[in-house]
């Protein structure tokens, strides 16, 4: 019961922000940590700029502060609205309540980030994420708050238009940070089959975004590569490029 109460804490709208602050202090001490360790995994062995990365805490926190405190209170609102349903759920419920939402997401982000690729929308709201050409957890904050509330509001409105429980909301809540941090770690962690498994290749890595951020008009995908696969926007050497990665002299 406490590990679910304290998730539900920390999605209860008011705790977002701390929420917000926690894991951007915890990416810095991890950022830290990781720029010694796992040479062989670095997606791009040279990518690292001090600047760019001193810009991206300046960045980062001006974003955390504005979007995380209208995140949170646009949480805060839409639950006072939102009618979740009473009960604990089988586990069957709360996966499918939270495939729905993963699916819903991914869609709405790959259009949308898209939409934010054409100019002058780009200028205004997405070009600031781009300064980073090769990315470490810090870009994951380095946000134009615009952008951020346009990603963030869909999770308001998404327990607006679909009643869920809430231990399903616990698990939606930290999804879109976990997974940035995974996908701007700069480092590839997945298996090398990744990519030739049915199971997982339809999954985005930490290669996918990066190349997104290097070569730009390719793999627009949050969550999944299904929409990239769909409409051609998937960069043809991806594949090869990340098995190129994970088999490196000591990569595997
Ligand atoms: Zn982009
Ligand atoms: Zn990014």
């Amino acid at each position: 019961m406490t590990f679910w109460n304290t998730l539900l804490d920390l999605a209860g709208g008011e705790q977002s922000l701390r929420l917000w602050f926690a894991l951007f202090l915890a990416s810095g001490i991890v950022a830290g940590i990781w720029t010694g360790f796992f040479k062989a995994r670095k997606i791009q062995p040279k990518g690292f700029k001090w600047t760019t990365f001193r810009n991206e805490i300046i960045f980062g926190l001006i974003n955390v502060v504005i979007s995380g405190a209208v995140i949170a209170f646009l949480i805060k609102f839409a639950s006072a609205y939102a009618s979740f349903i009473d009960g604990t759920p089988a586990w069957w419920m709360t996966a499918l309540e939270y495939a729905v939402y993963f699916i819903l997401f991914d869609t709405w982000f790959y259009w949308l980030h898209r939409l934010m690729h054409k100019e002058p929308i780009y200028y205004w709201v997405h070009k600031l994420h781009h300064l980073s050409t090769s990315t470490n957890v810090m870009t994951n904050f380095s946000v134009n708050p615009l952008e951020s509330l346009i990603n963030g509001g869909f999770v308001p409105l998404f327990i607006l238009a679909f009643p869920i429980h809430r231990e399903t909301m616990a698990l939606i809540t930290p999804t879109n940070v976990l997974m940035g941090l995974l996908i701007h770690s700069g480092y590839e962690f997945f298996p090398r089959w990744w990519n030739k498994s049915w199971a997982t290749k339809w999954f985005i890595t930490a290669t996918f975004h990066d190349q997104h951020h290097k070569y730009f008009n390719y793999n627009f995908g949050g969550y999944t590569t299904v929409w990239d696969r769909i409409c051609g926007t998937m960069r043809k050497k991806y594949e090869s490029d990340f098995e190129a990665i994970t088999t490196r002299e000591g990569a595997r």
